[in-house]
């Protein structure tokens, strides 16, 4: 049986207040509000259903028992990152293998047909194999994630692309976008600590799979120097994303040199470290004090120029965060290392209002700040994970006002074809009947318009016929283009 604490998803307060169960809560509310009626510091808040802190209620203890390899493993170890790391599954069979007592003959063979269609390699740690409820892996949110299902395959978008933001046509030297004016990517490796499904970068990220030969984008001194070279001669250039891959993978060493190399730069006055390890492997940060303390020695040399460094991480829903990643977190608070989040909307995973409010309030609780949620890139082979703009549209409306303000996080599109992130609620033309949503970018790409397309299976069977057709697929797309044009300011 699964060790796993399941939580409840928030509860609706208005919806719960009328439960029978609540009634004796709703109404000593009540008396208390009308025995204080004449105090005027009196609330006139009803006292909170103790399900909608279920946020702060964290899984504990040795969940990673429920996975056969790991029954023996003692607390010490499942903590060691060194343990995680040399642990981290690397490829199908072998996962499947760790797996194969807990799930029936039908799934294994289902993930194996899964695994062959992927575009992306496969890293799994221990640590979230351990999260995956194996009592329900189809519908688990972290299974969802990493261990593609070849049932679930839906065909891809036509209008699909490896690399749909177009960061290699907008780098002047390899591994460095420059799209924003004063805003430069820099991807200084190609490793992650896990890899997923859904990698925007799956053109580059990660081993050559069956079905894809990746970009090199491998640790170089030379690369990296070009890169810095071209970051000083654009004075208008402050603001430098360090990412990959993933900044989990460098070395502590090779922490401090980017961060070196960046703060001596007179023009650069913002980094920020780019990793999903806080959703995957919060161990590192408790335990490989080396890579902490280089991080923490770049953010403090930051700070002394008045330069703000900061992480920035990827959690996409609230089971990836446990007691570990708390401690995890505490530790960077406590260093002054400010964290905040980059959420991709999946289907299946959190493409709902109470998954996604739990989700900001979890992070909200650990000090993590939810910055970004992102409409799915186009990305080819997990078109299963894409939802719609106007299922973004439908969550944000509900997510906000559930916390602060600044805890809320912003939805945006990632514009296909280089216009950068859009506000959701931006474009100059939505038609929901076609999926196809155009935005523009004035300040990044003047004149252009950039479309994103819906998903095919969240439209009707008539449109997606439509789509299978060449030449209705230019008159959809020319017509959305001309209406956007009457809209545009
Ligand atoms: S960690 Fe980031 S870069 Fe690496 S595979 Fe996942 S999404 Fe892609």
């Amino acid at each position: 049986m699964s060790v796993l604490t399941r939580l409840p998803m928030l509860a609706n307060v208005e919806n719960s207040v009328g439960n029978s169960d609540n009634a004796g809560t709703a109404s000593q509310a009540s008396a208390t509000n009308s025995t204080n009626s004449t105090n005027s510091t009196n609330s006139t808040k009803p006292a909170v259903e103790p399900s909608t802190l279920a946020y702060r209620d964290l899984v504990r203890g040795p969940f990673w028992h429920q996975i056969p390899a790991y029954a023996n493993v003692t607390e010490a170890q499942f903590l060691d990152h060194n343990w995680q790391a040399k642990n981290s599954i690397t490829n199908p069979a072998k996962l499947l293998a760790a797996v194969k007592e807990l799930v029936p003959a039908t799934f294994l063979e289902d993930a194996e047909l899964g695994f062959k269609h992927s575009p992306m390699s496969v890293r799994v740690s221990p640590y979230l194999l351990s999260l995956i409820d194996w009592a329900n892996p189809m519908e688990d949110p972290l299974r969802i994630q990493f261990i593609p299902m070849g049932s679930r395959l839906t065909p891809d978008h036509p209008k699909l692309d490896l690399d749909s933001l177009h960061e290699q046509a907008d780098a002047p030297v390899p591994g460095l976008t420059h799209r924003y004016r004063d805003k430069a990517l820099f991807l200084a490796l190609d490793t992650c600590p896990v890899y997923c499904r859904f990698c925007t970068r799956s053109y580059a990220v990660g081993v050559d799979t069956e079905d894809v030969e990746k970009v090199s984008l491998k640790v170089s001194s030379e690369r990296w120097s070009r890169a810095f070279d071209y970051i000083a001669s654009r004075p208008e250039l402050e603001d430098i994303v360090i990412s990959g891959g993933d900044a989990y993978q460098l070395r502590a060493a090779q922490i401090e040199e980017i961060g070196d190399a960046l703060l001596a730069i007179p023009n650069v006055r913002r980094m920020r470290f780019a990793t999903k390890g806080p959703a995957v492997m919060p161990q590192k940060i408790l335990t490989d004090e080396a890579w902490t303390d280089a991080l923490t020695r770049v953010v403090e040399k930051g700070r002394k120029l008045h330069k703000e460094v900061v992480l920035h991480t990827h959690f996409n829903h609230p089971n990836e965060i446990t007691g570990i990643t708390e401690a995890a977190m505490n530790k960077l608070m406590e260093r002054g290392i400010v964290v905040r989040n980059q959420c991709v909307l999946q289907r299946g995973v959190n493409d709902s209002p109470e998954t996604m409010t739990m989700l900001v309030k979890r992070m909200g609780h650990l000090n993590v700040h939810a910055y970004y949620v992102y409409v799915h890139d186009l990305v080819k082979g997990v078109e299963d994970l894409r939802t719609s703009v106007d299922t973004a549209i439908f969550i944000e409306k509900h997510v906000r006002g559930s916390t602060a303000g600044f805890n809320t996080p912003m939805f945006v599109v990632d514009a296909p074809g280089g216009g950068g992130k859009r506000d959701v609620h931006s474009y100059e033309y939505y038609d929901r009947e076609t999926g196809i949503c155009v935005y523009q970018a004035p300040s990044v790409k003047p004149g252009q318009f950039f479309l994103y397309f819906d998903p095919l299976h969240q439209l009707s069977t008539a449109v997606q016929r439509r789509w299978a057709d060449p030449g209705e697929r230019e008159s959809m797309t020319r017509s959305a283009i001309a209406k956007a044009e009457q809209h545009a300011r």
